[in-house]
């Protein structure tokens, strides 16, 4: 790492330019602190700005102005489905004949309520995704 000196040239944030600058350092606080330094395109000398610091605090600044309208989770409507049924789980392979509302038990994703049928398609809502899978083949 190379040494901050006096006359060094040195990232800095510009309050009268309102940008990360080159600076050229005109004081120091001490070896590893620098206290002054020159903005080298309007030529102000200010004190140092930490340009990483300066962009923390900007995007620091909002965080829960997310509308609040409720998200349901994939998990959610999955165990709100799975709750509302009474139907028995079966196994499900591509030349199984589905109908909304059955539950599936797949080998890989689980159990699952078939949401929609459209042809040899059907949706399925598992625990994590909800997945298109064939049937009637
Ligand atoms: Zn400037």
């Amino acid at each position: 790492m190379s040494q901050l000196t006096v006359g060094k040239d040195v990232l800095s944030y510009c309050g009268k330019c309102k940008l990360n600058l080159g600076h050229t350092i005109v004081a120091m606080k001490d070896s590893k602190h620098i206290a002054k330094v020159k903005c080298n395109t309007c030529l102000t000398i200010h004190a140092f700005k930490d340009p990483t610091q300066a962009k923390q605090n900007k995007t620091r600044t909002r965080k829960t102005s997310v509308s609040p309208s409720k998200v349901i989770s994939v998990s959610d409507l999955w165990m709100e489905k799975m709750s509302s049924t009474k139907k028995k789980s079966t196994p499900y392979s591509m030349a199984g004949n589905f109908h909304e509302g059955d539950i599936i038990d797949h080998t890989k994703f689980g159990p699952g309520i078939v949401e929609k049928v459209v042809d040899d398609k059907i949706e399925v809502i598992f625990r994590h995704e909800i997945k298109t899978l064939v049937h009637n083949k």
